[in-house]
């Protein structure tokens, strides 16, 4: 058994453990239902738009889906003018974006599907300092989460244990509600053993995904005729994606990734000659001429993985466990921020009940949250043969109509509307499967017949302006 708190239950206090995308939008919401809330984080936090060391991930290429952004911006009223005002890019996901998939380019639409484009950085630091200007919430640097503080039956969580990094010196911190946000380290299953829990099943799915980004200044008149560009894989066929997405600063940042240990290099020519081999060459054709800002950041991400919280015979109150902490995706599909969205909305519809029985009604909804954005992903990643032999059941259909889908974007707007809003999780992925687009899929019938020809490789659009 772990200490116990020794200090009174200070009423109405919420504590953060983490105070990146997941604990931030926790510390929002919380700042409502109780009187006080603390976040309490390992890292050094500065007022500026700066990778940290907590976040590693953080100068890579992130997008926030609508879904995100929208309860987001349910939490922090202004968030989006803010974000506008730092500079990021406000881009329609279809109209905007030039996006060959599945052996062809998908036809661009007016979507109404909006991408705001900015750096991970950027988009933490201005939601960190809407954050800071609650009243009632106190922000927690340089304090390391150790444990938790339970009372003496080990069901109630009653608070954490805090200590300097690499101190050994520990406080304690008196809690009525804890949330683990500490990302995909988090110490939570060892923790829970020391209470008496069993341990926390996990679901892995091995990727071994590698990333490699660098900002590039966009080029002066940089015309191509998109904003964005994204260049997906054929799994199993080919496994490497790319994209240009254009940020605050009057920058791109351009990200490379590859499955199965396909690791994009980090050197300059090694990078280039990555995006060479891309499904098509638009992406090295802007590069090649671009000006480098700053070197090739990387980062490796072996498996995806969900802690199964939810099937814990019993959780103990008082406890609550949100984003990576909990299920860490794929990030290639671009769900882990909104996914966290997801489930701090949740926390805030079980909160309407009051504080009895909160963890035990979060963690018996939570699951069904996570299992649309772990399905959608992980459907995807299964298409790779080295995955093994176990498919769930309905896989090899769900396949066989993915691509035939992905291919009817290519001439089809509805197809590239529903695509969308699935993607950006504002509807379920059934509705891919409605009547109409299922007639559309089976029978290969479009309203166009030809698919749009795509962008011109900068190459020929240069060539032919000489001309
Ligand atoms: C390469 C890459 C690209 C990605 N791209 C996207 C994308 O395009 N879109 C998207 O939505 N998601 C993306 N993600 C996922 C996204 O980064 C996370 O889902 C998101 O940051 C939410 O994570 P989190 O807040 O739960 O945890 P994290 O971001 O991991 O943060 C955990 C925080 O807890 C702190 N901490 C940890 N332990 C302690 C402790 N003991 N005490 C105190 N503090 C502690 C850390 O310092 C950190 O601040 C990507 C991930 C990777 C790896």
């Amino acid at each position: 058994m772990g200490p116990r708190s020794s200090s009174p239950v200070s009423p109405r206090h919420a504590v953060v453990c983490g105070s990146s995308m997941a604990g931030l939008l926790t510390a929002g919401l919380l700042a409502r239902h109780f009187e006080r809330v603390t976040l309490v984080e390992r890292d050094g936090l500065v007022d500026s738009s700066q990778p940290r060391k907590g976040v590693p991930q953080g100068p890579h290429t992130h997008v926030l889906l609508q879904r995100g952004l929208d309860i987001a911006t349910s939490i922090f009223p202004g968030l989006q003018e803010e974000l506008r005002s730092a500079g990021a890019q406000v881009m329609d996901m279809s109209a905007d974006c030039a996006w060959h998939v599945a052996g062809a380019w998908r036809k661009r639409i007016p979507s109404g599907v909006t991408l705001y484009s900015q750096t991970r950085p950027l988009l933490e630091w201005r939601v960190r300092a809407m954050v800071r200007a609650l009243p009632n919430v106190r922000i927690l640097d340089r304090r390391e989460v150790a444990g938790l503080l339970h009372d003496e039956t080990g069901t109630r969580v009653t608070g954490l244990r805090l200590r300097a990094p690499g101190g050994t010196e520990e406080m304690p911190l008196a809690a009525d509600l804890v949330v683990d946000a500490s990302g995909r380290g988090s110490r939570m299953p060892d923790w829970l053993e020391d209470l008496g829990l069993s341990r926390v099943e996990e679901t892995r799915m091995q990727i071994d995904v590698g990333y490699a980004t660098r900002l590039y200044r966009t080029p002066t008149g940089f015309d191509a005729g998109w904003k964005m560009l994204m260049l997906s894989p054929e799994l199993p066929r080919l496994r490497r994606f790319g994209a240009i997405l254009p940020i605050e600063g009057n920058r791109w940042t351009v990200t490379l990734c590859g499955w199965l240990k396909d690791y994009p290099p980090t050197d300059d020519a090694g990078f280039l000659a990555y995006a060479r081999a891309l499904a098509q060459p638009h992406l090295y054709e802007a590069l090649k001429n671009a000006e480098p800002l700053g070197p090739i950041s990387s980062h490796r991400l072996p498996h995806s993985q969900w802690r199964h919280y939810e099937r814990l015979p019993r959780m103990p109150e008082g406890l609550i466990v949100v984003g990576d902490a909990f299920c860490s995706f794929n990030p290639i599909y671009g769900q882990g921020m909104t996914s966290a969205a997801l489930q701090v909305e949740l926390l805030g519809e079980c909160l309407r009940k009051g504080l009895g029985g909160l963890s035990r009604r979060y963690f018996a909804r939570a699951g069904r949250v996570l299992k649309m954005p772990w399905a959608m992903s992980t459907t995807e990643d299964l298409r790779l043969p080295e995955l093994g032999d176990s498919r769930p059941f309905g896989s090899a259909f769900l396949h066989w109509y993915g691509e035939r889908f992905q291919r009817l974007t290519a001439t089809d707007a509805e197809a590239v509307q529903t695509f969308m809003e699935v993607m950006h999780m504002l509807k379920p992925p059934e509705a891919i499967l409605s009547p109409r687009l299922l007639w559309k899929v089976l029978t290969g019938r479009s309203e166009g017949t030809e698919p749009p020809p795509g962008p011109e490789p900068l190459s020929a659009r240069l060539s032919s302006r000489a001309a």
